[in-house]
């Protein structure tokens, strides 16, 4: 029997490929490589080209494999991208979303692990934020995802698949050997930047908005390793096999650091200057997100190893010293 990965040439599906691997169990993937790298993916695991949304492609893959549950991490992820393009992130996401469950049910799958995010409860209305708050997505992005967890809901409702879906806050970080780690074209997360002022491929850091109502006026945010955070699939994955109902846990740290917090301990770990200055708000921002985690440590046994940002930030420079180039280092990469 094999977990399906779908977005397993992903940033963070890569890092789930490897951890699922390195614990033994059976590992297909499916990616269309649109933002993915064939190279991040594990040699281990078999490996299909393909679009979440072509579902006569989809049927091949699980004819072909033995299905027993699958993990989605396909969708594109880039809030200000959504603010212009939101039907982009309607089609991909919430439509690759249906197509997946319709084959999923045609081959009576009935495990779904998803990626979902932060991005699904906008501004908060408290902090820390509790699984059971209100989801009012303030972007097209956390929209897109809110509209997954609500067909899952009544995909189980109807044909019995249950799901967990896993609200990740802010993810960062690589694997601390430095083999795999983050690689977008172009880049948009705080802590990649940050890293590619502090290796010269880029003068300067934009701090988006220092009026907002925090610490130091810059928004506040909660990071999650990306190695710990691909453990929680491999349990959530775990509780559904176990008969658990359909859930959602938040996954983060339980600690927010600002955008200025993020720079000094960057500065800390690479000892480089790291120059920046202030700009105007991202739109689309909310002002702090924090989760409450306790969900996830206490129903899924979860048990992060990094429990501090530095930490996560030097593994993310190790990858970045390892790899200056990305992937584009790897002989027989294809992107
Ligand atoms: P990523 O872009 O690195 O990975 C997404 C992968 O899915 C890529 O390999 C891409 O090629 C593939 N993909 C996209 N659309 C596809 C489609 N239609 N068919 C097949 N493959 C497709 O992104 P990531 O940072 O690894 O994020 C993975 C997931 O986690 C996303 O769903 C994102 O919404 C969610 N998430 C990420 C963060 C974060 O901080 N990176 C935070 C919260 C949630
Ligand atoms: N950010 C920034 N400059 C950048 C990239 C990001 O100030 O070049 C800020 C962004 O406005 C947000 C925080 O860093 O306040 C985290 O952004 P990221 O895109 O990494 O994750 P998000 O919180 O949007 O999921």
């Amino acid at each position: 029997m094999s977990v399906l990965v779908l977005g397993g040439a992903g940033y963070i599906g890569s890092h789930a490929v490897d951890r699922l691997i390195a614990k033994g169990y059976d590992v297909a993937v499916v990616d269309n490589l649109v933002t993915g790298h064939r190279a991040a993916v594990n040699p281990q695991a078999r490996f299909y080209e393909g679009d979440v949304r072509d579902q006569d492609f989809l049927n091949d893959v699980f004819d072909k494999e033995d299905v027993d549950g699958v993990i989605h991490f396909a969708a594109f992820s880039i809030v200000p991208e959504s603010m212009k393009k939101p039907l982009k992130y309607f089609d991909n996401n919430t439509a690759g979303m249906v197509s997946l469950l319709e084959v999923m049910n045609q081959h009576d799958v009935k495990k779904i692990v998803f990626s979902s995010t932060a991005a699904t409860y906008g501004e908060p209305k408290q902090i820390p934020i509790k699984e059971t708050d209100p989801q009012v997505p303030t972007n097209p992005y956390g929209e897109s995802k809110l509209m997954m967890e609500k067909i899952m809901h009544w995909a189980d409702q109807a044909y019995g698949i249950k799901f967990v879906a896993l609200r990740y806050f802010n993810v960062a970080g690589a694997k601390p050997d430095g083999s795999i780690g983050e690689d977008h074209h172009p880049e948009t997360h705080l802590v990649p930047i940050i890293l590619q002022v502090a290796a010269g491929e880029r003068d300067e850091l934009s701090i988006f908005g220092d009026d907002y109502p925090t610490k130091d006026g810059t928004n506040v945010r909660d990071y999650v390793h990306v190695v710990d955070l691909a453990d929680a699939h491999i349990l959530a994955l775990e509780y559904l096999k176990a008969g658990h109902d359909s859930d959602a846990f938040n996954l983060g740290s339980s600690t927010g650091f600002s955008n200025k917090e993020m720079l000094e301990a960057a500065r800390k770990v690479t000892g480089k200057p790291i120059p920046a200055k202030m700009a105007p708000r991202r739109a689309g921002d909310p002002s702090t997100l924090i989760a409450a985690s306790d969900k996830a440590r206490k129903v899924l046994n979860w048990q992060p190893q990094f429990d501090n940002v530095e930490d996560i930030i030097a593994t993310a420079w190790n990858w970045k010293e390892k790899h200056p180039a990305g992937y584009d280092d790897r002989n027989g990469a294809t992107k």
